[in-house]
């Protein structure tokens, strides 16, 4: 059934894939698509499945994606998103074929402006800011026309190069399209083509204080790069036409705008401007705390570039809005992982158990198997001696029927090494369990026992004297609420109540000492326990494990 549906899914094209088949048919003969984040924020996982579509489109179909800076905003946009995002897509493994910024293009945008000035087709308003948004008019009222529309073109052209040369103030003067101030869609009222902003930009400094807003410039900048398939996601469907009429009036290359429905995560926010707020405000360690939706927290939490490909690939591509499952995210680094991660031992809660029949001061060293689904991981040793810790979950003194770990008198095999047996109970005055005390069986040191004897129960353990301490992160989600605006619409609520006060839990774990080599970000697989990371805060003297994921796989379960 499962290869089946597989072999299915991998004949069946999305729908962008038909889209571009299409074009492909009718004679297209070059795929060429970009991605074009605005440098105000670092890219989280939604970006990452635009990516991987405007990418992986170029990849399929032997064409090429660029990177575009939508850099057309100098007051929120900054270098250091520059830098980050450009790691962040290569860390997923991608490549551009040019690295482009919207600001490359100001002086062609500016002369095509001009174009359309020309054409009687663009004016320069004088009306304020709320002037022009009253005079919009609503879906069943027409808008009022600004006073300013009929503007001759002499008197456009000399305004709009006065706008450019720093004569007017912030918001003293726009450049509008002149199109229908009662056309249905309310983008065609006349959209705003350049405000004034006497602002520095990262790149192109004071040269500018009029910029170009995202309707005109967009299309612009994907025509003056032959955009074969321009990819967004679906609320700009209204823009579409608009970016239609500004190339057809310009009569430049024609690049054309598919949709596609954004990624939505449950407990998770994914608007840069408030994942921004959350840094600013100190709710989280910073952009690449592990609990924030981010490509680089996920990279920080141990998730690899293939897990979050993969996910990419599984939730498809969509035309209606819809929100996944948090677990499907989980599950894919879990599947990952499960491949590639080595085999460690940790104790996260730990009992100490005396080994009361093994002499004091023997030290041996037990081989255990680094990766059972990959055999040229090899092998390593850990240490074994007197005094141990084990999980405090896997004692039990009352235990049900069935409970196949340790319990007193019963038998418990320690991982590649030896059965021991639980003698004696140690408590506290409260009543507290402190230590157990147990036997263990010299000749089972083998897997195998003195007389052929089997156990069913096997569990983890460290060596006291050879363990090192962790701080150990565990993360859950950083909202309550499945949705992070849960309750918000009816008021009295803000998203940020909503957030998971518990999302962060810093405990002290003991590792097996092989794990003060494990490299920072790549994560292991804490036998029993879950998968975790040394994360980017570790140091030889403090080490710091992330958790990455547990074990636990709820999503399959439930969905199987
Ligand atoms: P945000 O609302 O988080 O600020 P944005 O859309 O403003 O996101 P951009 O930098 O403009 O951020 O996005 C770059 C590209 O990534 C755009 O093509 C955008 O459509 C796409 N994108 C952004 N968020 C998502 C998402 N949740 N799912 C899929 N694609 C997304
Ligand atoms: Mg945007």
């Amino acid at each position: 059934m499962a290869i089946e549906s597989t072999e299915t899914k991998e004949k069946s094209l999305n729908f962008i894939e038909e889209i571009i088949e299409e074009s492909i048919a009718k004679g297209e003969k070059r795929v060429q698509t970009r991605f074009p984040p605005e440098p105000n924020g670092y890219l989280h996982i939604g970006h990452a499945k635009s990516i991987c579509i405007n990418f992986g489109m170029a990849k399929k179909y032997g064409g090429k994606c660029n990177l575009r800076f939508d850099d057309t905003n100098p007051v929120k946009e900054d270098t250091e998103y520059v830098d980050s995002i450009k790691r962040d897509i290569q860390w997923l493994g991608f490549q551009w074929a040019e690295e482009r910024y919207a600001s490359d293009y100001f002086d062609q945008l500016y002369e095509w402006a001009v174009v359309l000035i020309k054409k009687g087709l663009a004016y320069v308003d004088d009306q304020t800011q709320e002037q022009i948004r009253e005079n919009r008019g609503t879906v069943s009222v027409p808008g009022t026309p600004s006073p300013w529309r009929d503007r001759s073109v002499e008197e456009n052209l000399d305004l709009f190069e006065r706008m450019k040369n720093g004569e007017f103030a912030d918001g003293e003067k726009v450049l509008r399209a002149k199109i229908d101030m009662a056309h249905p869609n309310m983008l065609f009222r006349d959209p705003i083509m350049y405000r004034i902003l006497h602002a520095d930009h990262h790149r192109t400094g004071d040269k500018w204080c009029i910029y170009p807003m995202y309707d005109y410039a967009h299309g612009q900048c994907d025509s003056i790069e032959k955009i074969t398939h321009s990819i967004c996601t679906l609320e700009f469907d209204v823009h579409r036409p608009l970016y239609d009429w500004f190339i057809e009036a310009l009569e430049i290359y024609p690049s054309h705008q598919y949709e596609f429905a954004r990624l939505n995560l449950t407990y998770t926010m994914m608007s840069k401007r408030r994942l921004l707020k959350l840094v600013q405000e100190g709710a989280v360690m910073g952009w690449d705390d592990p609990r924030m939706p981010t490509i680089c927290a996920l990279r920080r939490k141990g998730y690899t570039p293939a897990s979050v490909r993969n996910f990419a690939e599984m939730v498809g591509v969509a035309k209606r809005d819809n929100v996944i499952d948090l677990g499907k995210l989980e599950y894919c680094v879990r599947e990952d992982l499960n491949k590639i991660a080595e085999r460690r031992m940790a104790v996260l809660n730990p009992l100490k158990v005396v080994i009361t029949n093994y002499e004091e001061g023997r030290k041996e060293y037990f081989t255990a198997i680094n990766n059972p689904e990959d055999e040229a991981a090899g092998t390593r040793q850990v240490p074994f001696s007197k005094v141990i810790y084990i999980e405090r979950d896997d004692f039990m003194e009352n235990p049900p029927k069935k409970f196949f770990r340790l319990q007193p008198g019963g038998e418990v095999r320690l991982r590649y090494s030896y059965l021991i047996k639980c003698e004696e109970v140690i408590k506290d005055e409260e009543g507290n369990i402190t230590e157990l005390r147990c036997t263990y069986d010299p000749m089972s040191g083998n897997g195998s026992s003195s007389d052929g004897r089997r156990v069913k129960g096997v569990i983890h353990w460290v060596s006291a004297e050879d363990a090192v301490e962790a701080e150990v992160r565990l993360f859950n989600p950083l909202f309550t609420t499945e949705d992070p605006n849960e309750g918000c619409e009816e008021g009295g609520k803000t998203w940020e109540d909503n957030l998971n006060p518990e999302s962060l839990v810093k405990i002290t774990g003991y590792l097996e000492p092989s794990l003060k080599e494990t490299p920072i970000g790549k994560a292991v697989q804490f036998e029993r326990v879950g998968y975790f990371c040394p994360d980017t805060d570790s140091t030889p003297e403090k080490l710091v494990f992330n958790r990455t994921v547990t074990l636990k796989d709820s999503w399959a379960k439930i969905n199987k």
